[in-house]
């Protein structure tokens, strides 16, 4: 059987023995790469999922392959990248949802299916679905961690979510304030004269699941954080599956005792950055469909939008929502740019010039050698498409005050050195290249006007 048609028969089965979020997160984005030797490659998008894969489905996959083709291969997983250089079925119990709903404190607004996934935060959506269909078996502490408004804790709450459904398990969600307000009055005895430290006991240590949104407010709370670590080593102990939140990384809560900092680096830490463009954009029209004037609403007013949002998600999630009561007033025909600058005057100003920086540098090169920006974004290394980018990438490191980081990631993913190296490039060259000064003089210009 041909690669292509095996790997297809292959997708259709697992398909129907694992949840659909499994299924995308795993196995939609893979491919058979080559096969000899009785090895079978496969092609996954990142190197977390070799890890996962050859911990949680070797045994499925290998089922399924053995069964089509009648042998047995052994499977290797390999990235993109790496190419270019050179199970089991969760257990499904019924639970009493709503009422361990209500308990968990999970809100079912926030799942894996609705949480919009990019390169800013595929990472972090990857090891929040590896928790959630293993809680306290690979990732134990997960720490997610990233600025206000970027997605922590909608992803915390799929995670419980998805538990729930699939899981016999009892979840708790709190906020580290709820934490300390719980630890507050701890040596008092309740209406019964019975202490209250034993309902706090009950209450933290007989769950399966803990997940604590927004630790850094933990900070400076010495007893409590005392009892959040004892807490915490008694569910770690017990194999119960411990996530975190925080608006930085674990070395950066300096108010947190080094021992609980230590603790928070035993399992996986991962960061969310904020949406590049592309994201912003399907994030907004993923927000919009299904309300009733969504069809009215033109391209250009998403990418007017995504362009002076920048920087996190609650704040397109307020564009939508100005956008849309003001089309309740107004009932306009169609939802264009001009009536979205009137709608959102107050909410994003009043320029419809391009705020952001690096959109501007992309427009500017990519017009000036007649490629698109999505030339630049791509992962194609052709001459013509390879000086124009880094051109771009020095610009930005140049002009702008953004993060190599923030630049790599707006210029399709790329990584610290592929930023640094482009730079160098560039910067070396224009020492002994006076043309090419000439064309970046020129796209500064274009920039500029
Ligand atoms: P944080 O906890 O990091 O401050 P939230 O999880 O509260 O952020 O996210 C803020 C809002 O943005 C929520 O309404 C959430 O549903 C939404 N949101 C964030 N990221 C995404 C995403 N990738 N896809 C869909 N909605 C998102
Ligand atoms: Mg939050």
């Amino acid at each position: 059987m041909d690669n292509n048609l095996l790997w297809s028969n292959f997708l259709q089965i697992v398909k129907t023995k694992i949840s659909p979020v499994s299924y995308d997160t795993w196995f939609k984005d893979t491919k058979i790469i080559k096969q000899d030797n009785n090895i079978l490659s496969i092609q996954v998008p990142m190197v977390f999922h070799k890890k996962f894969l050859n911990e949680t489905y070797y045994d499925l996959i290998d089922e399924i392959i053995t069964n089509l083709i009648g042998n047995s291969f052994d499977l290797e997983f390999i990235t993109e990248e790496e190419i270019n250089d050179e199970d089991d079925e969760l257990t499904k119990d019924t639970v009493d949802n709503e009422y361990t709903r209500i308990n968990s404190n999970l809100n079912p607004k926030y799942t894996f299916e609705n949480f919009v996934i990019g390169d800013s935060n595929r990472f972090a959506q990857t090891a929040a679905v590896a928790v959630a269909e293993q809680p306290g078996k690979i990732y134990n502490p997960l720490f997610i961690h990233g600025k206000s408004g970027l997605g922590k804790t909608h992803l915390m709450h799929a995670i419980g979510n998805y538990v729930l459904q699939n899981n016999n398990k009892k979840i708790l969600y709190v906020t580290s304030e709820e934490f300390i307000s719980d630890f507050i009055g701890i040596n008092k005895k309740d209406e019964n004269n019975f202490p209250v430290i034993e309902h706090f006991k009950e209450k933290y240590r007989k769950i399966d699941v803990l997940i604590i949104d927004d630790i850094q407010f933990l900070g400076g709370a010495e007893k409590t954080q005392q009892e959040f670590f004892h807490t915490f080593n008694n569910l770690y102990n017990s194999n119960k599956q411990i996530i975190i939140s925080s608006d930085r990384s674990p070395d950066d809560l300096k108010l947190l005792e080094d021992r609980l900092r230590t603790r928070f680096r035993w399992g996986l830490t991962v960061d969310i950055y904020p949406p590049d463009f592309e994201l912003r954009c399907k994030i907004l029209k993923d927000k919009m469909t299904g309300h009733e004037v969504a069809n009215l609403v033109n391209k250009e007013v998403i990418e007017y939008i995504a362009t002076n949002c920048e920087n996190d998600v609650r704040h397109l999630e307020g564009a939508i929502t100005r956008l849309y009561a003001y089309a309740a007033i107004m009932g306009p025909d169609e939802i264009n740019l001009n009536f979205a600058v009137e709608a959102l005057k107050d909410y994003i100003g009043t320029s419809l010039y391009i705020t952001n920086n690096i959109t501007k540098i992309q427009k500017a090169v990519a017009d000036y050698y007649k490629i698109t920006i999505d030339d630049l974004k791509n992962k194609k290394r052709t001459a013509n498409i390879n000086l124009p980018r880094q051109i771009a990438i020095y610009l930005c490191r140049m002009t702008t005050e953004e993060t190599i980081v923030k630049i790599g990631l707006e210029f399709g993913n790329r990584n610290h050195s592929t930023v640094l190296h482009a730079y160098d490039k560039i910067n070396n060259e224009l020492k002994i290249n006076n043309e090419l000064k000439e064309e970046i003089n020129e796209i500064k210009n274009m920039i500029v006007n």
